[in-house]
């Protein structure tokens, strides 16, 4: 089993019990998600902003606009923090001190870089696409020059990485017990909806979003669609 090595920023001091330093228990995070936090300074100020993202082994890629002022201080190799967390349920106990939340975490540190070449950016849009839906890029219109030229693409080689997880039931207190308050843990999930079909769309979704069906759950849809990512062999082919 691969592991990441904990370091200093990433070893869990509060709960260790709760932390993995595996890549599969990092990695299942990671991939069960489609909404990361990416921290970053630029002139001694903080910043998060929420963003798409996929990962490939252990490198994580986001993209957005080329005039992204995120991904041009970013793609300077400046250190980032990205975070992806999942709530899965609240825990509602007898005291507040011993309310919870049962959640995945995952945190990753690295540096970014810019992918500067054109089909190298078009290969990775098409990995993306097909990340989310599985074989979707070879249906729709390929994208243009034009178009390419507006996404900025980074990439960041993992280089430590640490995933933290509560599951399970409340932790009451001594002094909790006799009090009348209801306790239990309320699941809590992100499940796919019905589709809006468009009026001049004549079928049903195709097979590429068969995952989504309505019901289903989003990490659960994530984590079955992530090993189609294929950015990194084809960018090889090209
Ligand atoms: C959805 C959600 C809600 C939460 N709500 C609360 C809350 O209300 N109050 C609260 O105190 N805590 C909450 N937590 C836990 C919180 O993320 C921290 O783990 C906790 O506050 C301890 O922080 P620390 O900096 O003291 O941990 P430390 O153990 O000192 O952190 C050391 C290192 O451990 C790693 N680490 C710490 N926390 C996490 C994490 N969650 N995921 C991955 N790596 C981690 C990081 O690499 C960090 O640098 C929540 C977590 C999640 C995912």
């Amino acid at each position: 089993m691969s592991v990441y090595t904990p370091t200093p920023r990433t070893r869990v001091r509060r709960k260790p019990d709760r932390a993995a330093y595996d890549e599969t228990a990092v990695h299942a995070v990671l991939d069960a998600g489609i909404i990361a936090h990416i921290a970053y300074v630029i002139d001694g100020q903080p910043f998060v902003t929420p963003t798409t993202y996929w990962r490939e082994e252990r490198k994580l890629y986001w993209h957005g606009s080329a005039a992204s002022r995120m991904l041009q201080a970013q793609a300077d190799g400046i250190p980032v923090c990205v975070t992806v967390s999942h709530v899965d349920g609240l825990v509602v106990a007898r005291s507040g001190i011993a309310h919870s939340l049962n959640y995945r975490s995952a945190m990753v540190f690295g540096r970014a870089r810019l992918v500067e070449g054109l089909e190298d950016r078009r290969a990775a849009m098409s990995a993306f696409i097909d990340r989310l839906y599985p074989n979707r890029s070879a249906e729709l219109r390929p994208m243009t020059d034009k178009e390419i030229r507006q996404i900025s693409l980074l990439e960041m080689t993992i280089e430590d990485a640490v995933a933290k997880s509560r599951a399970g039931g409340v932790n009451n207190m001594p002094e909790d017990a006799g009090w009348d308050a209801w306790n239990g843990v309320i699941p809590v999930a992100t499940v796919i909806g019905r589709p809006v079909v468009d009026a001049s769309e004549p079928g049903g979704p195709s097979a590429s979003l068969d995952l989504y069906r309505a019901g289903a759950r989003l990490d659960e849809v994530l984590t079955m669609a992530a090993p189609i990512p294929v950015y990194r062999s084809r960018r090889a082919t090209t």
